[in-house]
């Protein structure tokens, strides 16, 4: 089963501004006041009536409806309206995949699709609820079909597939619909006069392998309705994080520094509320010129310390360029691992 919050961002800001529900609404990377930079993450369907859509430039969506209402991204507080969504997932099945901060496969096995379709019923009723946000569940015999049943349901739906379907539900569509090909495996397709992923059935999957490796073999697989895909339980997807944007002039080293002891109390804070350890912290500095700058550092072990959160920023913090204006940064926690002996905050 694939729960995927439809239009994420957007959603959570209609919450907390129900001026904007039933209206056009952009959430974006750049500031209400410097709005023409940047791209659109996420858009309600108001907007995409207008041909916007997420990861388009914002100046291009400002065409195309000069006056269409718009949020800076807020990413702190969507991560805490997801963690709480991913821990009442959770108590629905014993494994399940974070797949994104609105996404999530959950392992069904053991269930048929008559039971399956009950509990997304369910899910579905409980987090218009419980949060007062939509999804759209697919419902397949793996995690891959589950997808596309989910991609092809949006909004609010609720689609199954069922094993006897997968062939004919996926084999005329085209390729950009497999997910994981993008432009550059499609292209390479393209090239290969392949167009359907009925298509990929039929060609020789050695070919496919000397020209896209592994993945080749595995989107050959889907294609032929043996897809292997599993749902793989970790924590690694959620994350909490908190960022600060950097209104006026240029910080100086102490003020930066500041901020880091200040990003790494808050995000110890929030770990602790929600009773997690970490396995990685990474840093997000983000330019004058909106280029970003993102380093990750991973444990091997569950760590659970304010210091070690901001040594870890501070370390890679002096990687960053010199010499360019900071505009915005961020630290963010991730790899998280419940504590022992802590409930969950479903
Ligand atoms: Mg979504």
């Amino acid at each position: 089963m694939l729960v995927d919050m439809d239009y994420f961002y957007a959603a959570c800001e209609e919450l907390r501004h129900p001026e904007f529900k039933g209206k056009p609404l952009i959430v974006g990377n750049a500031s209400a006041n410097d709005k023409t930079r940047g791209v659109v993450q996420t858009c309600n369907y108001e907007a995409r009536a207008f041909g916007i859509h997420s990861g388009m430039p914002l100046s291009d969506a400002f065409k195309l409806k000069p006056d269409v209402n718009y949020l800076e991204s807020d990413e702190g507080y969507y991560e805490r309206e997801s963690l709480q969504i991913m821990a009442m997932l959770r108590s629905y099945s014993f494994r399940m995949e974070v797949m994104s901060i609105d996404e999530a496969a959950l392992d069904l096995d053991g269930m048929d699709y008559g039971e399956a379709l009950e509990l997304a019923k369910k899910v579905k009723k409980s987090i218009t609820e419980r949060f007062g946000l939509k999804c759209t569940i697919g419902i397949s015999s793996t995690k891959t079909y589950a997808k596309m049943a989910c991609d092809a349901a949006k909004p609010d739906g609720l689609l199954v597939i069922e094993d006897s379907q997968v062939l004919e539900f996926i084999s005329g569509k085209n390729i950009g619909k497999l997910p994981g090909i993008g432009k550059k495996t499609g292209s390479i397709l393209n090239g290969m006069g392949v167009h359907t992923i009925g298509e990929i059935a039929k060609l020789d999957p050695t070919l496919l392998m000397t020209k896209l490796g592994s993945f080749g073999i595995e989107i050959y697989l889907t294609a032929k309705g043996k897809d292997p895909s599993k749902v793989i339980e970790q924590g690694a997807a959620l994350s909490i994080s908190r960022e600060r944007t950097i209104s006026f002039r240029p910080a100086s080293a102490e003020a930066l520094d500041k901020m880091l002891h200040t990003l790494a109390d808050e995000v110890w804070d929030e770990l602790n509320k929600q009773g997690y350890w970490f396995r990685g912290v990474s840093l997000k500095v983000r330019y004058n010129d909106f280029t970003e700058h993102i380093k990750n550092r991973s444990f091997s072990n569950n760590e659970g310390s304010k210091e070690l959160i901001y040594e870890s920023a501070k370390k890679m913090l002096e990687g960053v360029e010199k010499g360019k204006r900071i505009r915005k940064i961020g630290v963010r926690v991730f790899g998280l691992v419940q504590r022992k002996g802590q409930k969950t905050l479903a």
